[in-house]
């Protein structure tokens, strides 16, 4: 590039680094939810396409003035909505670089760093999770697209159990799979199912108890093809199912067991938390997001199968078109070919945490989660689930109470909570996920939480 070219992009990219550094030193002050003003200010966004080119610095402090605080602050300490995590200082850094690399994470040729990465962090995350080693792995966009990844190996596994290829095949006429899910599953197993052609509603629903466990007691006999969904951390409680025993009764007929574990699954990472992950080294494949607990950017869900060959027999691209090596060619795990390479984020964020790291943030949000628990119980809220992991549920008394309070704690602005139903009770759920928050950020959300809801009850 010419030198001119090079001075323009480097003052572009120190231009984005203060930008993007006052923006995150911004979030401790700010209000976590955006403001009426900032909703108002993305008209500036509602222009014509410009006939001709604009200088970028131009389109940057557009982005910045009017964007930056139309966001949520979800990469600051006090967002507790929705399991979502932050971002890992490194992992950001990373992503950055990798922003400027532009490498197509598809193929060994394309990108050798982006291919290489994923190897490592592959090796790496079954390390960490307790998972078989030989499993292989798919880098994904997150929980729809991990469960839908995993649950092409199962199908394909099921069905060639019985001689029929699906793949070549299709599902018309194919031998009819049992599919099994606890009746707390989350929404999205059923869009990944429904794409796969079995159905959201083709499925059999064990009872599951009060904290959305399935009950042992209840599970079907099985015989023939069978696939069965697991959980690792329910997304309103955290309970997880009693994968150890699942897998024992399923494994004897022959069926395959999926363990979902979007976030929960991270809980084999810390060492405090292996009661509740006893087992889950049992099942089949895997899916989990590692942009929630992980802390790396959006988007990075992961699947992962015990058998790399199902994963790859259900994914083939039909035509070699493309070179094959001896390699681990990224693409022969995932359902698309060109993608960006988030194995370099995960890379990076296993890179800078080390194990012990990983382990003090997982169980460092789980004591925050038994803080806000003992300190809205003190205050005389209800505390809905059994505080296993990082989820807390809370009622503040009627259903209608307690929407307005997560309403006008979200107005506040300290932090931010999302409402939910749990088994016909309305409550209020905080999900603390984030590497960035602190003992002082929950002292702070929980006197917001407190002060908000006594103002609201005495209205
Ligand atoms: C968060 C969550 C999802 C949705 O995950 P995304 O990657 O955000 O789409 C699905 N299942 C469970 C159990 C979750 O916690």
């Amino acid at each position: 590039m010419s030198t001119k070219k090079t001075e323009s992009i480097s003052s572009l990219l120190n231009d984005v680094a203060r930008r993007a550094a006052n923006y995150l030193d911004g979030l401790d002050a700010r209000s976590v939810d955006v403001s009426p003003e900032a909703m108002r200010g993305l008209a500036a966004f509602d222009e014509a396409l410009p006939d001709g080119p604009t200088d970028p610095a131009i389109v940057l402090a557009q982005l910045d003035k009017f964007g930056s605080p139309a966001t949520v602050a979800t990469a600051g300490p006090r967002f507790f909505g929705m399991v979502i995590g932050g971002t890992l200082p490194a992992a950001l850094a990373a992503n950055w670089l990798a922003g400027a690399w532009d490498q197509n994470a598809g193929l060994w040729v394309a990108t050798p760093i982006g291919a290489k990465t994923e190897e490592v962090a592959l090796r790496w995350l079954l390390d960490v999770l307790g998972l078989p080693a030989s499993s292989g792995a798919a880098f994904v966009t997150g929980a729809t697209m991990d469960k839908f990844t995993a649950l092409a190996a199962a199908r394909h596994a099921q069905l060639q159990r019985v001689g029929w290829d699906v793949e070549s095949n299709g599902m018309f006429g194919a031998p009819p799979i049992t599919v099994v899910v606890g009746e707390e599953a989350h929404p999205t197993l059923f869009r990944s199912l429904s794409l796969l052609g079995f159905g959201h509603q083709r499925v059999i629903r064990v009872p599951a108890d009060d904290q959305g466990r399935i009950r042992v007691h209840s599970f079907p006999e099985l015989s023939g093809p069978a696939i069965v969904c697991l959980q690792a951390g329910n997304v309103n409680t955290g309970a997880f199912d009693p994968v150890g025993e699942i897998c024992a009764k399923a494994h004897k007929a022959g069926a395959w067991v999926h363990v979902d574990g979007a976030f929960g699954l991270w809980a084999s990472a810390a060492p405090d938390r292996a009661h509740l992950t006893r087992g889950l080294a049992e099942a089949d494949s895997w899916a989990t997001d590692a942009h929630k607990w992980l802390n790396v950017p959006y988007d990075c869900g992961l699947a992962f199968v015990r058998e790399p060959k199902s994963l790859q027999d259900a994914l083939r691209l039909t035509a070699a078109y493309l070179p094959q090596g001896n390699l681990r060619e990224p693409s022969q795990f995932t359902p698309e070919l060109s993608r960006r390479a988030r194995g370099v984020e995960v890379w990076a964020a296993l890179r800078s945490l080390g194990r012990t790291g990983l382990a003090e943030m997982i169980e460092r949000d789980c004591r925050h989660a038994t803080r806000f628990a003992e300190g809205l119980r003190a205050a005389g809220y209800s505390i809905l689930n059994d505080v296993v992991l990082n989820q807390v549920l809370v009622s503040f008394g009627s259903p209608e109470v307690t929407r307005r309070i997560v309403t006008a704690i979200q107005q506040d602005g300290t932090c931010w909570c999302g409402p939910t139903v749990w088994q016909g009770k309305t409550a209020m759920r905080i999900s603390i996920c984030s590497w960035a928050t602190t003992d002082a950020d929950v002292e702070k959300s929980l006197a917001a939480m407190l002060r908000v809801a006594s103002h609201e009850i005495a209205r």
